[in-house]
């Protein structure tokens, strides 16, 4: 049985490092960028070279992200968020650090969670640095928007399907402060994780004693390279992932499974 290997696994270990990814919040609701090949399953996300320097980009991101944000910001944790709640308070989980931004560890009662690409529910002001809630914002959105309506799919990272049309009659926001650009305090495609950040991330792992990665394909480089460095350190890998990932030849163990029930399993007294 796969979780009897993955509940000897994480029993042989003291300290456990754990990076997850989309992969544990699909069962609340969000849906993943990838098919279980790793491949995109739709348009790719917005790069900040563009949503900077192209007011398009920047009114169309919002526009979606407007749209999208109701139904992000209201969806449960799900199995695997509160698995690794429980895991945080009674046992081995030395530290939690997610590539998600839908905050949903920390809902399901996580403490120590690095945010290693940010949250949603911030946005900066790209000229002055000031910090807003995002619920904030949606609400001068909605004041600039009167009556804009769209037919809204879910998508992902808080994002909406709506029609070129409707994106162009929207109105996108600008600081409160100093009426600069607004950016979800996120990592955007083509952005490095702030410096501070992944350097706590690096300390922690530096005491970790193995690393366990639960629902993400690996595909983007700051999360892959937790791999690497375990790889490099000698420390053992074990993957919960439904499909295929990047770290997989590295991983002494892989179950191809969904993260929430493994881990619920694997982790039950
Ligand atoms: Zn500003």
């Amino acid at each position: 049985m796969d979780e009897d290997r993955l509940r000897q696994w994480i029993a042989r270990h003291r300290r456990i490092f754990a990076l997850t990814g989309a992969g544990c919040s699909t069962a609340s609701g969000i849906p993943d960028y990838r098919d279980e090949n790793g491949e995109w399953k739709r348009r790719p996300p917005v790069m900040i070279q563009a949503f900077r320097s192209d007011p398009a980009v920047y009114r169309r991101y919002w526009a979606r992200a407007y749209a999208g944000w109701p139904r992000f910001s209201s969806v449960a944790p799900s199995a695997a968020h509160l698995a690794f709640a429980a895991w945080e308070s009674v046992g081995t989980l030395h530290q939690l650090v997610t590539q998600n931004v839908d905050r949903l560890h920390q809902r399901a009662g996580s403490r120590a969670v690095i945010d290693l690409h940010g949250r949603l529910d911030l946005v900066i002001c790209l000229a002055c640095g000031a910090r807003l809630e995002r619920t904030a914002v949606q609400a001068s959105m909605a004041d600039e928007n009167p009556g804009w309506l769209a037919e809204a799919v879910s998508a992902p990272d808080g994002d909406a399907d709506i029609a070129d049309a409707a994106i162009e009659s929207f109105t996108a926001p600008g600081c409160t402060v100093c009426g600069g650009q607004l950016k979800p305090d996120v990592v955007f495609f083509g952005e490095n994780v702030p410096v501070p950040r992944y350097q706590q991330a690096r300390d922690a792992f530096a005491d970790a004693d193995a690393l366990l990665v639960a629902g993400s394909s690996l595909m983007v480089y700051s999360g892959f390279r937790f791999v690497r460095l375990a790889h490099e350190a000698g420390l053992p890998i074990a993957i919960v992932n439904r499909g295929l990932t990047r770290g997989d030849d590295l991983a002494e163990l892989k179950i191809s499974q969904d993260v929430g029930s493994a881990l619920a399993a694997a982790l039950a007294p």
